[in-house]
C-alpha cells in the first residue's frame, strides 16, 4: 500500500507490450520518437547499452544525427526520418514519446505535441505497446502552489505565446489518460523539469544552454528580467533514469522528475561564473511575456514509488556541459539540426 496519490496500471494482459523487462523470451524492441535529440539520444544509449532493441523516429527539426551517429552500424538501432505529425506502422514493446520542438524559440511552430502524441498513442493501442509522455513542468504554469506536486492541476494562459508547448502538453496528458482509460494502453506520464547536459545545442535560447555559450564565448550572461526568478535543473543522466523506472515500473503516474535545488538565475549566472568562466559578466534584458516566477519540483511520489531522486549537482553537472556540447554557431537556430 502507498500513501501517494497515483494510478495503479491495470492488472496486465496478454500483450506484448505487457512482458516485463528481462523476462521476455526475446528481446524488447524499443521506440524513441525524438530519439536523436538531447534527451532522447542519452535515452538511446542506455536502452541499447541495456540490450534492447531501439528504434529512433525523428525528423531532426532540433535533433541531430551526430547524437546518435555512434550507433551506427549497430544491428540492434535503427534510425527512421520521419515526422510524427504523419502515422506510421511498427511492431514494437515500447514506445518513449519525446519528439516535440523544447525549447521556447522553436515550440510555437510545430503542432506536433497534439498529433504526434495522437499518432504515437494510436500505435500503441494498435499494437499493445507500452507509452510513455514526456511531459513537462511547463503544465503548471506560473504556479500558485510551490514547490509543485502532481496533484497541482496548474495555472497556464491559454491564449499566451507559451500556450501551444504548456497546452500542447496537457492536451498531451489528456490524451494519454483517455486512450489508458478508454482503450486500455499502458501509460506512463512524466512532467520534467529544466534539464541540462552535453549534446544541449547551445543555441536553443535555454537558459542553461545560454549562459554556457555566452561563458563559453567570452560574452555577457543575458539574464531576463530582474533574475530573481527560479528554476530547477536537473542533470540528463539522472532524467534517464527516471524515465526507464517509470517506464519499467507499475505506476501511471504523472510523476515529477526534476532535481529539487531550487536557483535564481542570477545564482545560476554565479554558478556558471564559479565553474565555467570567472571573468564572465551579466547583462539584464527584458523578460519573455509569462514567464513562470518560480518553479521547483516536490519528487516525494517518484522517490517512494519509483525507488527514484536525482543524484548530479549543479555544480556537478555544469563543467560537464562544457566537454560535450556542439555548437550552432550559425543566426537561425532551425539549421541546429543540419
Ligand atoms: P530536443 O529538441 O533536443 O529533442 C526533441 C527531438 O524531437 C528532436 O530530436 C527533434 O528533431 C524531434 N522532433 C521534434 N518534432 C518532431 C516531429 N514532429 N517528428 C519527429 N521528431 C520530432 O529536446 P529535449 O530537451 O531532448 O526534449 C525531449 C522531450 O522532453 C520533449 O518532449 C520535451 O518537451 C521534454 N522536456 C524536456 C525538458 C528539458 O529541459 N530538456 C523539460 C521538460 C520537458
Ligand atoms: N496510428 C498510427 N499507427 C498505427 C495506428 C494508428 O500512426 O499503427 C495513427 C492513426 O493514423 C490515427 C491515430 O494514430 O491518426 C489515432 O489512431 P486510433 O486508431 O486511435 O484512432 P482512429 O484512427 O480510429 O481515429
Ligand atoms: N532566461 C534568462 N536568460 C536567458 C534565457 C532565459 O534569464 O538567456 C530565463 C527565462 O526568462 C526564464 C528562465 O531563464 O525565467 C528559464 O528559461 P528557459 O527558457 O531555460 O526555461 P523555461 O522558461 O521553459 O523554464
Amino acid at each position: 500500500f502507498s500513501t501517494a496519490h497515483d494510478l495503479v496500471s491495470k492488472p496486465t494482459h496478454a500483450k506484448v507490450g505487457r512482458v516485463p523487462v528481462g523476462l521476455g523470451k526475446r528481446r524488447l524492441r524499443i521506440v524513441v520518437t525524438g530519439g536523436a535529440g538531447f534527451v532522447g539520444s542519452h535515452l538511446v544509449d542506455k536502452l541499447l547499452d541495456r540490450g534492447n532493441d531501439v528504434i529512433v523516429i525523428d525528423n531532426f527539426f532540433t535533433g541531430r544525427k551526430n547524437n546518435v551517429v555512434h550507433h551506427f552500424g549497430n544491428p540492434r538501432f535503427e534510425l527512421i526520418r520521419h515526422d510524427v505529425v504523419e502515422p506510421i506502422l511498427l511492431e514494437v514493446d515500447q514506445i518513449y514519446h519525446l519528439a516535440c520542438p523544447a525549447s521556447p524559440v522553436h515550440y510555437k511552430y510545430n503542432p506536433t505535441n497534439v498529433m504526434g502524441t495522437l499518432n504515437m498513442l494510436g500505435l500503441a493501442k494498435r499494437i499493445g505497446a507500452r507509452f510513455l509522455l514526456t511531459s513537462t513542468s511547463e503544465v503548471y504554469g506560473d504556479p500558485l502552489e510551490h514547490p509543485q506536486k502532481e496533484t497541482y492541476w496548474g495555472n497556464v494562459n491559454p491564449i499566451g505565446e507559451r500556450s501551444c508547448y504548456d497546452e500542447g502538453k496537457r492536451t498531451a496528458e489528456t490524451l494519454a489518460m483517455d486512450y489508458h482509460r478508454g482503450a486500455d494502453v499502458e501509460v506512463r506520464i512524466a512532467r520534467i523539469f529544466n534539464t541540462y547536459g552535453p549534446r544541449m545545442c547551445l543555441d536553443d535560447g535555454r537558459v542553461v544552454s545560454n549562459f554556457v555559450a555566452q561563458a563559453i564565448r567570452k560574452q555577457p550572461l543575458t539574464v531576463y528580467g530582474d533574475g530573481k526568478q527560479t528554476r530547477s535543473f536537473q542533470y540528463v543522466s539522472d532524467l534517464v533514469n527516471g524515465l526507464m523506472a517509470l517506464m519499467d515500473g507499475e505506476h501511471v503516474g504523472p510523476f515529477n522528475l526534476g532535481n529539487p535545488g531550487e536557483f535564481t538565475m542570477l545564482e545560476l549566472a554565479e554558478v556558471v561564473k564559479e565553474t565555467i568562466d570567472s571573468s564572465a559578466t551579466i547583462e539584464f534584458r527584458s523578460n519573455t511575456a509569462d514567464d513562470p516566477h518560480k518553479r521547483k519540483p516536490d519528487i516525494s511520489k517518484a522517490k517512494e514509488l519509483l525507488n527514484w531522486e536525482p543524484k548530479v549537482s549543479l555544480r556537478e553537472g555544469l563543467p560537464l556541459m562544457v566537454r560535450a556540447s556542439p555548437s550552432c554557431h550559425h543566426p537561425n537556430p532551425f539549421l541546429c539540426s543540419s
